[in-house]
């Protein structure tokens, strides 16, 4: 609803909130301080004081920034966004720790240490790969939700002495919704009792159909505990990649969404965001849901600092007024007012939201007494 209260508006335009409450009495509109106001009304309050009402539209708000397409002409490839999914224990995490360490620099001093909801892998040949963290099918599904869909491929963790699951199938269909091609893992190949060609056969029934049999999913056999076969998993990432020929903007203001936020004792708000497209750089304003804040530090998942993150790019960002939620979208905005304004919208809409929740019980309540 594109509303203000009498008091905001009167905030905003920094005039007295009665003197506007006069001035819509001799429109014939009984108002009160708290009142909400529609943007037509605000407009003509805005004009008797000589200021101009910019709107901020609905779609701004509900689908944040993130609906027109880059035009094709200005893209390059960009990594792959992978996920990990499939049922507990069958070594989606075990699965990620593994593929961590194929980072080229991982051996280095200064590898992956700190945990932000997002990783980057660099391979020998300069190709990257961006792991998302989050193992569990909520986070997928609460960014869909959100229309925030960052997941280009999800790799379906299958034990091979354990077979097809409840969350294995939970998975398949999840991926399916959301249209993102599936890798199996067949996982724990190392155990005696391991049988991939089971796992095959039983996501036959799940319209999943492996490239051994004339299907057009790969099937990989891993051990993230022996660390067998990482590399022929990264191949098929890659391959799958090449295929879906995947390509971003870098040469814009930033957009992506947010994976992950916390608030940190000594640091202030940090959020984990994936950037989709643009580059992020230190000094932005960026505003994700109802925080914003001009980006202090960059930081990737070794600690280092950084100066940009461009396309498929993981980063935790220091600088917000508060942390987003997980699967919110962010932007980069051009000013501060900018930041405000729709930060301030969003508030709003939100108290709104919370308030006419809060009415109706109270008039439940009223209704049961009576
Ligand atoms: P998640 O619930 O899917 O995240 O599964 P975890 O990664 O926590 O693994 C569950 C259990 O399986 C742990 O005890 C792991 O050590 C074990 N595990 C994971 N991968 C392998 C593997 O490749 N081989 C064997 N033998 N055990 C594995
Ligand atoms: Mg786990």
């Amino acid at each position: 609803p594109d509303v203000i209260t009498v008091g905001d508006l009167a905030n905003r335009m920094a005039v007295r909130g009665v003197d506007i409450i006069k001035f819509l009495m001799r429109q014939g509109m009984m108002m009160k301080i708290n009142d909400v106001i529609d943007s037509d009304t605000a407009e003509l309050v805005a004009d008797e004081y000589g200021m101009s009402v910019r709107r901020v539209s609905e779609s701004d708000i509900e689908t944040g920034f993130l609906a027109e397409a880059d035009d094709a002409d200005a893209t390059t490839p960009r990594a792959p966004v992978v996920a990990v999914m499939g049922h507990v224990d069958h070594g989606k995490t075990s699965l990620l720790d593994a593929l961590r360490t194929t980072d080229v620099a991982a051996a280095e001093a200064g590898g992956i240490t700190q945990h932000i909801g997002a990783y980057q892998v660099r391979l020998k040949d300069g190709q990257r790969v961006t792991f998302l963290d989050t193992p569990g099918h909520a986070a997928f599904s609460a960014m869909r939700a959100r229309g925030a869909n960052v997941t280009d491929i999800v790799i379906l963790v299958v034990a091979a002495d354990d077979g097809v699951m409840p969350q294995t199938v939970e998975a398949i269909q999840h991926a399916k919704a959301a249209g993102a091609p599936l890798i199996v893992a067949v996982n724990k190949i190392d155990k005696p009792d391991a049988n991939p060609q089971k796992v095959v056969n039983e996501l036959l029934q799940h319209e999943v159909i492996a490239e051994s049999l004339g299907g057009d999913t790969q099937v990989i056999e891993v051990s993230a505990k022996a660390r067998t076969n990482l590399d022929g998993l990264l191949d098929a990432i890659l391959l799958q990649a090449e295929v879906m020929d995947l390509r971003a903007n870098p040469d814009r203001s930033a957009e992506g969404v947010v994976i992950e936020a916390k608030l940190d004792k000594g640091r202030g708000p940090v959020g984990t965001v994936l950037v989709k497209r643009g580059t992020l750089r230190r000094g932005d304003i960026v505003v994700a849901g109802s925080a914003w804040g001009k980006v202090r530090a960059l930081l990737d998942e070794r600690n280092a600092q950084l100066e940009e993150a461009g396309p498929a790019m993981p980063v935790e960002i220091l600088g917000l007024d508060e942390p987003p939620s997980p699967g919110e979208v962010f932007a980069v905005v051009d000013s501060e007012a900018r930041a405000r304004e729709l930060t301030e919208y969003r508030h709003r809409v939100k108290r709104e939201k919370t308030q006419a929740a809060g009415g109706a019980v109270s008039l439940a309540d009223m209704m049961a007494k009576l």
